[in-house]
């Protein structure tokens, strides 16, 4: 029977399948996730090679095409004949948060940095970033000097958002940071082990810690194309952010509750005096009626708040993976490899 087992029994692989067989790893990963960046993602990967080159580092470019329409993914091809690009694409549009998640657990490098395909980031940072990586800080992140370039609206939001969402998180979270930034392999690996699947990054990264510092960057204009987050997928980001990372929304309906009731204990006691003193006059159909609208709308919203995280959980425990990797393709497996 043992000898039966044996055979049947698969080989144990200690190989990570996420994590591609590399003799010549490099020290640095650059993940740039693109949703329909055809216009921008070939300057993206010529300016960022060769910066990297002139650094003098040894790099590897992956491009995460989140499912895009237009010709991201050819261009990203043809330009690994030339530069160590890897493509990943994903099944279909995931989202950034998921892209940035996908092209981690694809980096080999030493450091990974995480710069967007529109050329916003200016490419002169990556020489800052890894100079303090060098000097021992295992993340490097970029906080816009400015919003001055926005509407007053998204300025307004973003402002509202990262105050809400610290007065209720326990971690802090910079405001106004980017996704925009350099982590050591430690920070990397601790970011893949975090089973979660509703991936707010920027709190994630918050999350885990570690030794970092922060860089004043003033945000370029787009080089071509237009933004692809529009306010209602801002909403649902921000919903993401403020339910994974803060339980107050659902423990604050027991002060407000503890107030209501306080409140009715109040007026009942008054009401009760006054009708033993003066008699009823039968008067009131005012206040019953702005209490069960108030009420009732204090109920539906906290019931609401509570299906807000339900659905979290729902998301959760259904356990589906955050994206999906269609295809890859590697410089690796060019013909024409050009070595980083
Ligand atoms: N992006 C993505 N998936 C999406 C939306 C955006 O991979 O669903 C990428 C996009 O191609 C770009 C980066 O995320 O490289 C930042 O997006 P964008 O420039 O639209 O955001 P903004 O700079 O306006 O915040
Ligand atoms: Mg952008």
């Amino acid at each position: 029977i043992y000898s039966t087992l044996m055979k049947e029994s698969k080989p144990i692989s200690v190989h990570d399948p996420d994590v591609p067989a590399c003799s010549n790893t490099p020290e640095v990963s650059l993940v740039v996730p693109a949703y329909n960046e055809g216009e921008n993602i070939g300057v993206a990967i010529k300016t960022i090679s060769k910066e990297m080159r002139s650094l003098g580092r040894s790099f590897e470019l992956i491009v995460v095409d989140d499912g895009s329409s237009d010709n991201t993914v050819e261009v990203a091809k043809a330009y690994a004949l030339q530069h160590p690009v890897r493509v990943l694409c994903l099944s279909r549009n995931f989202g950034k948060e998921s892209a940035i998640t996908a092209g981690l657990a694809k980096a080999l490098g030493d450091a990974v940095i995480v710069i967007d395909a529109d050329m916003q980031e200016p490419i002169s940072y990556l020489k800052i970033f890894l100079e303090h990586w060098d000097q021992g800080f295992q993340m490097v992140y970029a906080v816009r000097a400015h919003r001055d370039d926005e509407s007053w609206l998204k300025t307004w939001g973003s402002n509202a958002f990262y105050w809400l969402l610290n007065q209720m998180t326990t971690v802090p979270i910079p405001p106004h940071a980017r996704d925009f930034r350099l982590m050591d392999r430690k920070v990397v690996d601790a970011l893949r082990a975090l089973p979660e699947r509703n991936r707010f990054m920027k709190g994630l990264f918050s999350w885990v810690g570690f030794k970092t510092k922060e860089v004043s960057v003033v945000i370029e204009k787009r080089h071509g194309g237009a933004s692809k987050f529009n306010y209602r997928r801002l909403l649902a980001l921000a919903f993401t952010g403020l339910t994974s990372f803060s339980d107050f929304p659902l423990r604050v309906w027991v002060g407000i509750g503890c107030c209501i009731s306080f409140a009715s204990i109040l007026y009942a006691s008054w009401i009760t005096a006054r009708t033993m003193i003066w008699g009823s006059d039968v008067p009131g159909w005012t206040t019953i009626t702005v209490a069960v609208f108030f009420l009732g709308g204090v109920q539906i919203l906290s019931i609401g708040v509570l299906g807000e995280y339900l659905a979290r959980i729902f998301s959760e425990v259904k356990s589906r993976p955050s994206h999906i990797v269609a295809e890859e393709f590697s410089y690796l497996d060019s013909p024409h490899t050009t070595q980083p």
